[in-house]
């Protein structure tokens, strides 16, 4: 197993539900779990803060996320299956966001500022969500990724919003058209 990124076709693909949680959707998400932090290893000023599973190539409905998105001795998720955006309020406001799947590049983008979710949680309890700031923002942002969609998609058109990192951990604006633009197999169009 091993975190897939663009432009491979897979993240760009509607996931299937999960009928029923058994061991094959338990070793998924350790998995999941594991892959998130190899690749937190490898990058020393991010934390994982979340993965669905169609980032290892798996096109089921299962996301994990972090307890504690703040300490990255915490190294523990929550794995939710079937999430389901049930409604977003708030307004919408703009921060910064990276995927595993999309390398170097991170982005400014606007979300809703609440969302409730629902979903099933290991052992097959169903909970609700009421999600604020940070952890609404990393629930949309994988729950887009069971339907295909990225976070630069929501960016597309704003030639402002695109930023890479440089080796101390800044983040600094990207030249749009020379690193965007010109490369359409960021997008998934080759
Ligand atoms: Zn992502």
């Amino acid at each position: 197993m091993k975190i897939i990124t663009t432009p491979d076709g897979r993240l760009r693909e509607k996931s299937e539900k999960v009928r029923e949680i058994d061991d094959e959707i338990r070793g998924i998400i350790d998995d999941m779990r594991k892959l998130s932090l190899d690749w937190e290893k490898e990058h020393p000023y991010e934390l994982s803060a979340a993965m669905a599973a169609p980032q290892m190539g798996v096109l089921k409905r299962i996301i994990i996320v972090r307890d504690d998105m703040e300490d990255k001795k915490n190294a523990t998720f929550t794995a939710l299956i079937n999430p389901e955006v049930i409604r977003t309020e708030g307004k919408t406001v703009r921060d910064y966001e990276g995927c595993l799947s999309v390398p170097s590049i991170y982005g400014m983008v606007p979300r809703p500022s609440k969302v409730k979710v629902k979903a099933k949680l290991e052992d097959g309890t169903e909970v609700r969500i009421k999600a604020s700031g940070e952890l609404a923002r990393t629930l949309l942002h994988e729950i887009d990724h069971l339907d295909g969609i990225l976070f630069i998609d929501h960016i597309r058109d704003d030639k402002d919003a695109f930023y890479e990192m440089n080796d101390k951990g800044d983040l600094i604006p990207v030249d749009y058209e020379k690193q965007i633009k010109d490369n359409p197999e960021l997008w998934g169009e080759e």
